[in-house]
């Protein structure tokens, strides 16, 4: 059925439509009807059902006329996208969320949407700051496109640990290799420190950016005062899980002058100098953090070789030899805007009890790092109650995509541009009122009652699933051929 409807050929003038049954015929006036909702709730994997009308009212008379009642929608209901960033949960309302964030990374880049090209002559870096290592662990380490050895040690000494482990690796790890990120010895490995690197790394990086205009001004030789009438810092950053389940941060960091529109800062201050500052206030970040009667854990970023940065420009390389160009950057964040909403193995809700743990299917480091974040969680450890609420998380519950507010567009504003579009396409000539009168707010009132009718799609519309998954799958193909496009 899916490959009938997805091979949709010239559309006949009457009878069943694809995927008619004799228990179950499906019209082509049905289905058009269903392509119609689908399209509406972006292909949505769970929407939400919404039952009412709206209707318009003349300001000057009173008088009222339906506009739109859901009534004339299959099963009377109008599907709303349920949102959720999650693949697992949503791939489709994810993939839209991943489409605007690669639009709005790529408008602070290259402009577009409202934001001037100019912007692509400010200075601007992407910047990678990584923790430092809590232990020696299972890593895919590359010069250039070669695979290096693991952890090669010839001396004998070398390879053991205090525990009287091998804790070298000749191995050349493929891609997805299991034992990638995985500690060479647990005992050896600071779980403290890399859930409690987890727990406060927005800490870390608010400190960071806090310090940046400082180390930026003293690069310049001006006070930060003097800084602030010429420059500002906007940036936009994702957090993505590394294979050894600590978060690192993916920046990107550009200078404007003040103000609303985008004007580049002075001549005189370059990229080149962005980097110098963004460097040296990585390495001046760090916080303390008290456990329990032992010592103190003092966590830092993995300064000066835990923070990669870069111009982005076309010309520019990353570590692993790809170019980091404006459209390279974009979909990096975008791919990571999404991915890393989840950990592979761990459960997306909360846990709460301790003996949850015992029933995760994960790696058994991942288990000791939540098993580690639980404990510390405890009043005797920490007493910080989010270290136990963000144990599925590996200690991490901060935001996967934050961005300071004149990066550029906003999700709103391109949530709203796509609404505004969608409704264009449906009134090629403009919005008109029930009268046939252009759309004016100040003519009519347009009013509109909603009732919550459910979630998900109604078992009475399995053959309309179908369709959908059709229609999905023929979504899929245009925005992966979109995606390749833009690659
Ligand atoms: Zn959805
Ligand atoms: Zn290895
Ligand atoms: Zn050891």
């Amino acid at each position: 059925m899916t490959g009938a409807a997805a091979a949709l050929g010239p559309e006949p003038a009457a009878g069943p439509g694809p995927g008619a049954t004799a228990d179950d015929p499906i019209s082509w006036a049905d289905f058009h009807a269903w392509e119609r909702q689908l399209a509406t709730s972006g292909y949505c994997f769970h929407p939400i059902r919404l039952r009412g009308h709206t209707d318009a009212i003349d300001l000057a008379t009173g008088e009222t006329a339906p506009v739109y009642d859901t009534a004339a929608e299959p099963e009377g209901v109008l599907h709303v996208p349920c949102g959720n960033r999650r693949e697992a949960v949503c791939p489709a309302c994810s993939a839209t969320y991943k489409r605007d964030a690669r639009q709005l990374v790529r408008a602070g880049l290259s402009g577009g949407k409202g934001i001037p090209e100019t912007i692509t002559a400010h200075p601007c870096v992407f910047a990678t700051l990584t923790a430092p290592s809590f232990g020696p662990v299972h890593s895919r380490r590359m010069r250039g496109k070669t695979v290096l050895p693991c952890r090669p040690r010839r001396d004998a000494h070398a390879r053991r640990c205090p525990h009287g482990r091998d804790i070298s690796c000749p191995t050349r790890h493929v891609e997805d290799d299991p034992r990638l990120g995985q500690p060479m010895c647990g005992d050896c490995y600071d779980y403290t420190a890399a859930v409690l690197f987890n727990a406060h790394a927005g800490d870390l990086w608010r400190r960071f950016i806090t310090y940046l205009p400082r180390h930026l001004a003293r690069r310049l030789g001006i006070t930060q005062k003097r800084l602030r009438t010429l420059v500002r810092i906007r940036y936009v950053k994702v957090a993505e899980y590394q294979a050894r389940g600590v978060v690192h941060f993916h920046v990107v960091i550009r200078l404007d002058a003040p103000g609303q529109g985008y004007q580049p800062p002075p001549p005189g201050i370059d990229a080149a100098m962005l980097c110098d500052a963004v460097g040296q206030a990585a390495v001046a970040v760090r916080l303390v953090i008290p456990v329990g009667t032992g010592p103190a854990i003092r966590l830092t970023f993995g300064a000066p070789q835990g923070t990669d940065v870069r111009p982005i420009r076309r010309d520019t390389l990353t570590s692993t030899g790809q170019p980091l160009g404006q459209q390279a950057v974009a979909n990096y964040i975008a791919k990571y805007a999404t991915k890393t909403l989840a950990v592979p193995g761990l459960p997306p809700q909360r846990l709460r009890h301790r003996v949850d743990i015992e029933h995760l299917r994960c790696s058994a480091h991942y288990r000791q790092m939540i098993t580690t974040a639980w404990e510390l969680g405890s009043k005797r450890a920490t007493g910080q109650p989010r270290l136990r609420l963000w144990a599925h998380m590996l200690g991490y519950g901060g935001h996967f995509l934050t961005k300071s507010r004149r990066y550029s567009v906003t999700f709103g504003q391109l949530r709203r541009a796509r609404a505004d579009h969608r409704r264009a396409e449906r009134h090629p000539g403009g919005e008109r009122d029930p009268w046939g009168r252009p759309l004016d707010e100040t003519v009519v009132l347009v009013i509109s009652t909603w009732t919550y009718a459910g979630t998900g799609y109604t078992a009475a519309l399995d053959g309309g699933l179908a369709l959908a998954s059709a229609a999905r799958a023929r979504e899929h193909r245009r925005v992966r051929r979109e995606e390749s496009a833009v690659a």
